[in-house]
């Protein structure tokens, strides 16, 4: 059996920044090994069956060495797995990817690359830096703060201070006094403007600008830190008229991770930041469902649900039509808006309809209503243990269905669940403002079932113009 390891490029930090080939590779992959900087909801992005391995590095604190990294690579893909490194920006821009390629060959263990947009040029973009201008730079020169501590070139700094294009530093900030003092030094105009910028295209970016004299104090009163970029170049000067402020701009929202992404849309363009939890699987259940052909009246608690109906019918050798003058009733609004896109449209709501004595319910686990016979055609199992997240980090959450409310319960923590105190709920519908009042969110936001309300409700509480 042949495995594979994919080096391959995460991207700056906004998951919508990664490559069409990378999110294929994320689905297909067996092991995922990512880094502290890769944004976690690139990971909702794999499979069911994913293994996930978090070799995350903090500064000067090795969590996973180098070496056993290259280990766990080679041995993976020893066994056959479809192996991904997941690494922040593009793989061969420091990060060591170059040498966890040669590990690869020297092993014999197939491997490919896979580019990522590299924060030393988006980082910029995403404050109105352009790397280049005719009128102040035509080149631009990456260079690293960080050196291995023998064996590695020193830099030529009598060079770099001479160059007139946009220079960038990446980790740089433990050394950004002498970087400054050198610059100086070699002959560069104290004057130079210079951007530092952490987290750039995240929620938490955050930039100062100052000049080769001053920047030290800046990055102290504003307390920027690592990971961050260092600009040096006229081009910084641009940032005044180019960056781009959207309404909510900074606000970090989470949301269960869908296939109906209009809702993550709509945050997103205007510049929040939406990272989503992975759904619990539905997985089918075998049930006989000759009740369903006698009944006069179908409840049906979820889209899914209908669904598995409409499989399980078809499987017998029967379709939709079995339903045909049967009264259908939804579960809620939301529902019967989903039933109406699979060619079903509901003769009532819950609980707006008086439920006869001998009726069908068709759900997941659990029925919605006390009588009847309840037939349940999924049953739901969580693809993680925990939700991969700070939940300190966010200032609101979406739940648009009771199913995504109870996905995001089940998996908290308890430090989890202390954490929802400073985090406000949106929830679409009032049943679901009844659930999530029974957690400790900081406030329950109760919107309209739908999402151009909701992004309203969203903008009224955080945006500013
Ligand atoms: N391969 C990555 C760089 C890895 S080295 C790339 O192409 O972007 C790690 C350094 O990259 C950090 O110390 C920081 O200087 C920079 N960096 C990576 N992502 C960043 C981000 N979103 N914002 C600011 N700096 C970032």
């Amino acid at each position: 059996m042949n495995g594979r390891v994919t080096l391959l490029g995460a991207g700056p930090g906004d998951p919508e920044l990664l490559t069409l080939i990378g999110k294929r590779r994320l689905a297909e992959a067996d092991v995922v090994l990512y880094d502290r900087l890769v944004d976690p909801s690139l990971l909702a992005f794999t499979n069911s069956q994913v293994k996930l391995v978090d070799v995350g590095k903090l500064p000067q604190h090795h969590k996973v060495k180098q070496t056993r990294i290259n280990q766990l690579l080679v041995n993976y893909a020893r066994v056959g797995k479809k192996v991904v490194r997941l690494k922040a920006g593009d793989p061969y821009v420091f990060g060591r990817g170059g040498e966890e390629a040669q590990v690869l060959e020297q092993e014999g263990v197939d491997f490919e690359v896979i580019p990522g947009i590299t924060s030393a040029i988006a980082g910029l973009a995403a404050v109105g830096i352009p790397i280049t201008h005719r009128d102040f730079a035509s080149s631009f020169h990456v260079i690293t703060g960080h050196h291995k501590k023998n064996g590695q070139k020193q830099l030529d700094w009598e060079n770099i201070a001479q160059q007139e294009g946009t220079v960038v530093f990446l980790m740089g900030m433990a050394q950004l006094p002498k970087i400054c003092t050198a610059l100086i030094k070699h002959g560069k105009d104290k004057k130079t403007p210079v951007a530092i910028i952490q987290w750039a295209t995240q929620w938490r970016q955050k930039m100062v600008i100052g000049d080769l004299t001053n920047i030290n104090e800046l990055v102290k009163e504003h307390q920027l830190s690592s990971p961050a970029l260092i600009v040096v170049g006229e081009v910084v000067t641009l940032s005044k008229q180019l960056n781009i402020h959207r309404p909510l701009q900074g606000l970090h929202v989470l949301l269960p991770y869908s296939k109906q992404h209009r809702l993550f849309n709509q945050l997103v363009d205007r510049g929040a930041t939406a990272d989503f939890y992975q759904r619990a699987v539905k997985v089918p259940q075998e049930v006989n469902i000759s009740a369903v052909e006698y009944a006069k009246l179908i409840v049906i608690d979820s889209v899914a649900a209908a669904h598995r109906l409409i499989t399980i019918l078809t499987a017998n050798g029967s379709d939709l039509r079995t339903l045909a003058g049967k009264t259908i009733v939804a579960l809620n609004h939301v529902v019967a808006h989903h039933l109406r896109t699979i060619g079903l449209i509901a003769d009532g709501t819950l609980p707006d309809v008086n439920l006869p004595a001998d009726y069908v319910e068709v759900g997941g686990e659990k029925p919605q209503t006390s009588a009847g016979t309840f037939l349940s055609l999924y049953q739901k199992v969580s693809r993680c243990d925990s939700l991969p997240f700070e939940l300190g980090e966010f200032n609101a959450v979406i739940f648009p269905s009771m199913d995504s409310l109870a996905d995001f319960a089940q998996l908290l923590t308890p430090k989890q669940e202390h954490q929802l105190m400073t985090i406000k709920a949106f929830v679409m519908g009032p049943k679901i403002s009844q659930v999530a009042n029974q957690l400790t969110f900081q406030k329950v936001i109760e919107c309209q079932p739908s999402i151009d309300e909701t992004v309203k409700r969203i903008e009224e509480e955080f945006g500013r113009d």
